[in-house]
């Protein structure tokens, strides 16, 4: 029996395809492909923010944070329950990052507990659009500019996701998104920032190429910059031409891939309706493409062991990060240690089979008829 996957990437011929055109073209670097792949996700998105494609969700994180001129001694309040990625881009800057709370039900910020750990160091708000949900941004952005906050948005899972129906990208300071292999769409790896900001927008741009001033218009019409200056420290985090073009091909098909993932969710919301031993969490399948799908799940652990024990595939989002040595915080986090020994994550991808998703849904039927 084939082991049904928690996540994988959905590549058709029209991808393999597009890798073969920018070969054939022989520019693989960040060139005219990368250009049309942000243009085109302006257009999706409909929105006035830029975009700037950059090889990675956590580059995009990084730039958005170090544009803001982050230092040692500065805070960052970000939710604990969140993947690895958030915090590494947080204290690659020399900030430190200050683990907060979520809503027990939305698992997204929780804007009191936020409130309640500002002090003199802290610049920026990281909310995550955890499971793609972000529900509560708009709390976030009152709570910040009464105290004169940045807020870079971790939407790393939510691309295509709505939030009063309106596109996640369309509003907001500064806002990073993932194309990962196993994200809503993918790049092979990659990520965007999108801001409005013109001081931001011109510092990333120039970042992701080692600094060099300039340099994207420059590329975008396959030239090079000989003459040139470098106020800023860069990085090699720049888009290439071949992930570009898995990106452009992988946006087309977003129609899709959302209707398949909104109907997987709701298929598991209906299943476990009757259930008394999982419940769901508060995500409306209408208006986000859920990049994962969570329960919270009584005996979780050994619900995950029996259902590995049937080749089936679950996943835990996340080990608190307050609880890894790097991130240790010397106060609690009850809900979110909470949370994280109910959490479970089930299979929820493009190419999900309906008999597998119901071989899933009765596995865990079976595994709580004897409770
Ligand atoms: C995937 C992800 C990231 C990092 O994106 P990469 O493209 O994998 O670097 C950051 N934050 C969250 C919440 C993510 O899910």
């Amino acid at each position: 029996m084939n082991k049904i996957r928690l996540s994988k990437s959905s590549i058709s011929q029209a991808e393999k395809e597009a890798v073969l055109k920018v070969l054939d073209k022989e520019y693989l670097g960040m060139g005219e492909e990368v250009k049309l792949f942000e243009e085109k996700i302006k257009k999706y998105l409909q929105t006035d923010m830029e975009v700037i494609c950059v090889n990675t969700g956590t580059s995009a994180l990084h730039l958005a944070l170090l544009s803001l001129d982050l230092k040692k001694g500065d805070e960052v309040l970000v939710p604990s329950l969140t993947y690895i990625a958030s915090y590494q881009a947080i204290s690659a800057t020399g900030a430190k990052p200050i683990s907060c709370e979520i809503n027990p039900n939305t698992l997204f910020l929780d804007v009191d507990d936020v409130r309640a750990k500002i002090t003199k160091n802290t610049k920026v708000i990281m909310p995550v659009h955890y499971a793609s949900s972000s529900k509560g941004m708009d709390e976030v952005y009152k709570l910040a500019q009464e105290f004169g906050l940045r807020v870079v948005e971790d939407a790393a899972q939510a691309f295509g996701s709505k939030r009063d129906g309106k596109l996640v990208g369309t509003k907001g300071d500064i806002i990073c998104f993932s194309f990962d292999g196993i994200k809503n769409i993918t790049s092979g790896e990659g990520g965007a920032v999108l801001s409005k900001d013109n001081n931001i927008i011109q510092r990333i741009k120039d970042a992701r190429l080692l600094g060099v001033e300039k340099d994207t218009e420059k590329r975008y019409s396959a030239q090079r910059s000989w003459d040139f200056d470098v106020k800023h420290q860069g990085f090699r985090y720049h888009m290439s031409n071949i992930m570009a073009g898995i990106g452009i091909v992988q946006l087309e098909r977003i129609e899709d891939f959302k209707i398949k993932r909104q109907a997987i969710a709701k298929i598991y919301v209906e299943a476990f309706k009757t259930l008394k031993y999982i419940s769901i969490l508060d995500f409306d399948y209408n208006e986000i493409i859920p990049h994962i799908f969570i329960i919270k799940a009584k005996d979780r652990d050994s619900l995950k062991e029996y259902l590995l024990l049937r080749n089936i595939e679950t996943g835990i989002h996340y080990k608190p990060n307050h609880l890894l040595s790097l991130y240790k915080s010397n106060y609690a986090l009850p809900i979110s240690e909470k949370l994280y020994s109910e959490i479970l994550t089930l299979p929820c991808h493009y190419d999900l089979l309906e008999e597998d998703q119901n071989f899933v849904i009765n596995a865990i039927f079976d595994f709580y008829k004897s409770k």
